[in-house]
Parts: structure tokens; C-alpha cells; sequence
């Protein structure tokens, strides 16, 4: 404990502030929200609650950049430099991000150094070699007589972005990163309950040196700061990632400019282990799956679907690992698995639990709340589900895995069973035989596919969701180009 005080985070020191044009201010409305360590439930931070005019406010200040200031005049190698400074500042204050990270989230402090932190890094990197690579291309027309007909990608102008509270740097970053790559100005705002290190990383922005009013942060609840966003006649593009409930609102508060909208939702993606596989690979994989981050990953491989020679083994073996999990505050050195982030999640993952009890599944291991201080949850798995239970169709995001059995049937009714879904994001494949993973791979209907593997996020990689996971891809050539807009032009030579 007293290792944590010495380096607990100047931030939380004062009242937090939102970052518009380069400056550090309270809401007009003066209104705060309390900020909840979900180890614990205690009050670690008053975070301001933005509205309607802090978002004008900000929402200007993006416009002046993007016009005026001198991030339009900046060469985009400029640009390149910025981002890889701000990727080495995160990293030389990753610890301080880190503990941010867990006292937030409760996620273990290990883990949020490793993965969160390094991620948001890594995210600048891959993007700043993207600043000096966007480009138009000539065109070979058939117009009559003589033409030089090219195009030109143009940044797409004032983008909101708006980001959940299961990864908050990482995800800030994700959207930031190649949103400046392509010349975008920006106004991000954190999800309520996580604010923390992206102010933070508005500090470290502000240290590194971006001009004022290019990445401006405005806190808030959803309903009010969000909804000023994706509503604004001066935004225009919404990058969104959070519930798919939310995505398809965005879509209708979007349409009064008709911004251009992209939407990272929700998840129920299928991990497939037939019988030839490396089971102790993919049975750590399924748990790591599931399990890591409390669950709370849009593409958690929530539904097990085992072949029946080897189903008993690997259920068991999932759960053996849930068992053995240390789930504990994030600040607990030897912590495997943290909290959910609030108490209303905690409530939520265990009603789903309930319904699939009384639906007639069975618990194989946890199903409970953990008592004690903070919204833990066991770790749990569960079996004789069938495909119509809410378990089985809806987004828990929680340590939740239900799994079902398949026996020799045909890949096709297999993908089927797994494409059973209203979402499509991610799906994972275990097997030794070439074959069945490529049909497999054809068949899923979902935006990434691993095989014999978990977690397999490179920002080189799109990713993104079939049907109601979402709207457009992130990373890559792609992740970038979304924030431009193509021109066309034809000079006539003749
Ligand atoms: P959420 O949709 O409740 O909130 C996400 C963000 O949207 C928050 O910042 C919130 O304040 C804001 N928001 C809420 N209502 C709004 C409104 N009406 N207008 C504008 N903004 C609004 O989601 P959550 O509970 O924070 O996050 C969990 C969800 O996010 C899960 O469904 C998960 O699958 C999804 N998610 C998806 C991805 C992906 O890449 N596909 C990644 C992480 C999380």
C-alpha cells in the first residue's frame, strides 16, 4: 500500500479537467461525476461532466485547427514525428498510465502495462508511417481528346470520436492515432467511467507538443456529452465504438448532416476446437479468451462449440483454469483477473447467469458474485445450453462462456450453428487439419478469423464486423483511409 501512495498519480490530485483548444477547463455547467475503482467501489476522481456547449466549444476549436491553424500547414513527416514522440512519451510514462489504467478499470497492473499500454504505443507507431503514405493516384480516363485525371485524399475533416471503458487508453488511441495520421482534427470523449488515462494522455499531447485545438477531450455521460457529438452540424465524421444498442442510435442522431459514421459494436464470437487439435493450446486460448479482461473484450470467444470426442476433456479443462484463476484487485501483484467494471455490470452478468439457470443450463464452475469489496465475478462456464437462450444470443461482457457440442457433422452445418447470431466480429479455429480450417475460414461470417490461435490483434490487420458488429474496418490501409475522403479531378489538355 504504501508503495501505491508514493506513486499514486498526480492527475487524481485536483478535479479533472477537459482539454479544448489547448487548454484545461472545467464544464460551462460546472456539474462533476464521481470516478469508481471497481476493485473497491471507492471515489478515486471527480471527472467534469461535459454538455451541448462544451462540445460547441470544442467542437470549434477542432475547426480553427483543421482551417486555420497550423496543423494544416503542418508536412505530414511533421506529422510522423509528433506521433512517434507521443508513442515514446506513453511508453516512458507507462508505468504512471498503467496504475491509471488499473485503479480505473481493476484490470491487473501487470497486464495493463503489457498489453494496454504497449498496445497504445505500438497503435502511434503503426499509424505515424501512414502520415507521409496516404495518396491519390492518376487515373487512365477515356474522355475524349487529352485529360490528367487524378485523385486526392483529403483528411474527411472534425471527427468525434467516442470510446468504451474495457480498454480506455488503447481504445483512445486506436481511433486518435489514425484520425491526425490522416490530418483530422479531433473531440474524443472517454466513456464516463473511464476517463483517466485519456486525460492523462491529453497531458502527454499537450508535453509532446501538437497544436492547440487538433485533439481536444471533452468527459461526459453518454446522453448528454455523446449525444452532442454524433448530433453536431460541425462534426463530420463519428468514429464509435461501444453496444451495438448505442451504434444504431448514432446512426440516427448522424444522419442530420450525414456524417460519415463507423461502428466497432458488440460480439458473440464462436471458438470452434475440433477433436484434432492441440487441446492444451487451445483450452489455455478458450480461457484466456474468455476470461481475460474479466471478459470484457468485444471479441471474446463467448461460445465454445467442442466435438464430442473431446468435449468432456476440454470442458473440464476450461474450467480447471477457471478455477485456478487468481481473480483479486488489479493491484495485487499476483492478480489474473480483476473486477467488472461497475456495479450495474456486475448485476448484468449475473441476471444472464440466472437466465440461463432457469432456462435449464448448468453451471460447470463459478456462476456467483465474489463477496467482499468491488464488483468481482467467479470466473464461469457453462454447459447443456442450446442456441435460442439468451446466454447463448446476447453479449454478456463478463467472464461468461456457454458451450455447446457438435459430433460429425457437416462444416457447413457446423458454420452455421456458428454464424447463428446476430453479431459477426471475431471467430477462432482449432484444428491440425488444413482443410477444415479453410473451409471453416470461408465459411464464418464474421470480420476476423484466427486460427489455432487466440488473440491475434496487429494493427497492419483491419479489424472490424460482419452484420450488427459494426460498421467499417479499424487498422491498416483501411483504418486510415476512413478518415479521408476521395476527391476526384479531371484537367481537360486539350
Ligand atoms: P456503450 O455503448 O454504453 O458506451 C460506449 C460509449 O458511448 C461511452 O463513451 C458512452 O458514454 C457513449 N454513449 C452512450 N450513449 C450514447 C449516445 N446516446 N450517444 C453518444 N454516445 C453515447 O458501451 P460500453 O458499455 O461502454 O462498452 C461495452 C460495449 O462496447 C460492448 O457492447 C462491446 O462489445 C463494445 N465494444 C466493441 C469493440 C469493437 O471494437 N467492436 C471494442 C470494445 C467494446
Amino acid at each position: 500500500m504504501n508503495t501505491l501512495l508514493k506513486t499514486f498519480p498526480p492527475i487524481l490530485n485536483q478535479p479533472l479537467k477537459m482539454l479544448i483548444d489547448g487548454q484545461w477547463v472545467s464544464s460551462q455547467s460546472g456539474a462533476t461525476l464521481s470516478v469508481i475503482n471497481p476493485s473497491n467501489g471507492q471515489v478515486i476522481a471527480q471527472e467534469s461532466l461535459g454538455g451541448q456547449v462544451d462540445v460547441d466549444l470544442a467542437v470549434q476549436a477542432a475547426r480553427r485547427a483543421l482551417d486555420s491553424g497550423p496543423w494544416q500547414k503542418m508536412r505530414p513527416s511533421e506529422r510522423t514525428r509528433l506521433m512517434l514522440k507521443l508513442a515514446d512519451t506513453i511508453e516512458q510514462n507507462g508505468d504512471e498510465l498503467a496504475m491509471l489504467e488499473t485503479l480505473n478499470t481493476g484490470k491487473p497492473l501487470k497486464m495493463a502495462r503489457a498489453f494496454d499500454i504497449s498496445m497504445a504505443a505500438e497503435c502511434l507507431r503503426y499509424n505515424a508511417g501512414w502520415a507521409t503514405k496516404l495518396h491519390g493516384e492518376t487515373r487512365n480516363v477515356s474522355l475524349p481528346g487529352e485529360w490528367h485525371a487524378f485523385t486526392l485524399r483529403e483528411p474527411v475533416g472534425v471527427v468525434g470520436l467516442i470510446v468504451p471503458w474495457n480498454v480506455p487508453l488503447a481504445m483512445a488511441v486506436s481511433k486518435i492515432a489514425p484520425a491526425i495520421a490522416a490530418g483530422c482534427t479531433v473531440v474524443l470523449k472517454p466513456a464516463e467511467l473511464t476517463p483517466l488515462t485519456a486525460l492523462r494522455l491529453g497531458e502527454l499531447i499537450q508535453e509532446v507538443g501538437f497544436p492547440a485545438g487538433v485533439i481536444n477531450m471533452v468527459t461526459g455521460l453518454g446522453h448528454e456529452a455523446g449525444q452532442a457529438i454524433v448530433s453536431h452540424p460541425g462534426i463530420d465524421k463519428i468514429s464509435f465504438t461501444g453496444s451495438t444498442a448505442v451504434g444504431k442510435s448514432i446512426l440516427a442522431a448522424a444522419s442530420g448532416n450525414l456524417k460519415r459514421v463507423a461502428l466497432e459494436l458488440g460480439g458473440k464470437s464462436p471458438v470452434f476446437i475440433f477433436a484434432d487439435a492441440d487441446l492444451e493450446r487451445a483450452m489455455d486460448a478458450a480461457a484466456r479468451g474468455i476470461f481475460g479482461n474479466t471478459g470484457q473484450v468485444c471479441a471474446a470467444g463467448s461460445r465454445l462449440f467442442v466435438h464430442k470426442k473431446v468435449a468432456d476433456r476440454v470442458i473440464e479443462g476450461i474450467a480447471q483454469r477457471a478455477r485456478q484463476l487468481k481473480v483479486a484487485s488489479g493491484l495485487s501483484p499476483d492478480a489474473e483477473m480483476g473486477p467488472v467494471i461497475s456495479e450495474r455490470q456486475r448485476e448484468r452478468v449475473l441476471e444472464y447467469i440466472a437466465s440461463g439457470r432457469e432456462d435449464g443450463a448448468e453451471i460447470v464452475t463459478g456462476g456467483e458474485a465474489i463477496q467482499g469489496e468491488g464488483f468481482f465475478v467467479q470466473p464461469t462456464v457453462i454447459v447443456n445450453t442450446h442456441p435460442r437462450m439468451k446466454i447463448v444470443q446476447e453479449e454478456i461482457f463478463g467472464p461468461v462462456l456457454s458451450t455447446q457440442i457438435f459430433d460429425d457433422e457437416s462444416l457447413e452445418q457446423l458454420a452455421e450453428r456458428g454464424n447463428d447470431s446476430i453479431y459477426g466480429l471475431s471467430s477462432s479455429i482449432w484444428t491440425r487439419d488444413l482443410r477444415t480450417a479453410h473451409q471453416m475460414i470461408r465459411r464464418l461470417k464474421a470480420g476476423n478469423v484466427r486460427v489455432n490461435a487466440a488473440a491475434a490483434l496487429d494493427f497492419a490487420m483491419p479489424f472490424g464486423g460482419y452484420k450488427q458488429s459494426g460498421w467499417g474496418r479499424e487498422n491498416g490501409r483501411e483504418g486510415v483511409e476512413a478518415y479521408t475522403e476521395l476527391k476526384s479531378v479531371a484537367i481537360d489538355l486539350n
